[in-house]
């Protein structure tokens, strides 16, 4: 076996079970957050009347372990490429500061919310749909555990984006850390089925750029509306939000306060 073969494969098994500690935990700590605050307050949070069933939980648990497998053969790949100079992840301050960590990870999470609707749109095309996001669909009323209920073709496009940008920017180990917990984070979180935004993040109101749980809820409920992962941007520019996100938001988490401006 070559030596670029032993490198790969001496890094996959870590890096598969760092991924699975990824997913079980954020994914577990959402489902416990959900449960310990239900009676105080978030019942009255829940945005569909329908309920996950424990098959559907079981059928998002078992594709997202599979897209984990897929992942972390990517990432050994790109463990492999670090290695050999091909890209750059680096250690310590000496080639860059704590401001260049800061502003590249900005630019990762806009790239990687620009690659996730252009991608996610295509994939509702109904010549791909079937093959790429039908999976993903399955779960009409998602709950914490579809944060990677994706098929093999569609973990491949979701897991392509690092490689892809890491070629093109040189990353601080830190700061490819710090994408991966706000990714799986904001993933758990759009998919719990239950607002945990607060009134802040509402259409009008400072954070309103960002997406929140009703957002992405309303496109496993209705599809075709709110293809953006993080920012509402694309959605907006491109005339895909769901017209009645705004109304759905503020009747389930502000439904007496005023909207202090338009947007
Ligand atoms: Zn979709
Ligand atoms: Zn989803």
């Amino acid at each position: 076996m070559s030596d670029l073969l032993k490198t790969y494969f001496s890094f996959l098994p870590g890096l598969w079970l760092a991924d699975v500690a990824r997913y079980l935990v954020a994914s577990a700590l959402m489902t416990a957050v959900l449960a310990a605050f239900w009676r105080a307050g978030l019942a009255a949070r829940k945005l569909q009347t329908r309920t996950a069933t424990a098959r559907d939980i079981r059928r998002e648990i078992l594709a997202s372990l599979r897209s984990s497998v897929i992942f972390s053969l990517l990432a050994a790949g790109i463990a492999v490429a670090a290695l050999n100079g091909w890209l750059t992840i680096y250690w310590g301050f000496g080639r860059a500061g704590p401001l260049y960590l800061v502003l590249s990870l900005t630019l990762m999470l806009v790239a990687h919310d620009t690659w996730f609707y252009w991608t996610h749109r295509a994939m509702h095309h109904p010549r791909l749909f079937a093959v790429f996001h039908r999976t993903h669909h399955l779960s009409r009323t998602p709950t914490p555990w579809a944060a990677y209920s994706f098929s093999v073709p569609e973990a491949i496009v979701q897991a392509a984006f690092v490689p892809l940008f890491l070629v093109l920017v040189p990353m601080h180990e830190v700061a490819i850390l710090l994408f991966l917990v706000i990714q799986i984070g904001r993933n758990v979180m759009g998919h719990c089925g239950t607002e945990i935004h607060p009134a802040a993040f509402g259409p009008g109101r400072w954070l309103s750029w960002n997406t929140t749980t009703t957002h992405h809820d309303l496109h496993h409920e209705t599809g075709r509306t709110n293809y953006g992962l993080y920012f509402r941007w694309w959605d907006k520019m491109m005339g895909t939000e769901h017209p009645d996100y705004r109304r759905k938001f503020e009747s389930i988490v502000a439904p007496r306060t005023p909207v202090v401006a338009a947007d």
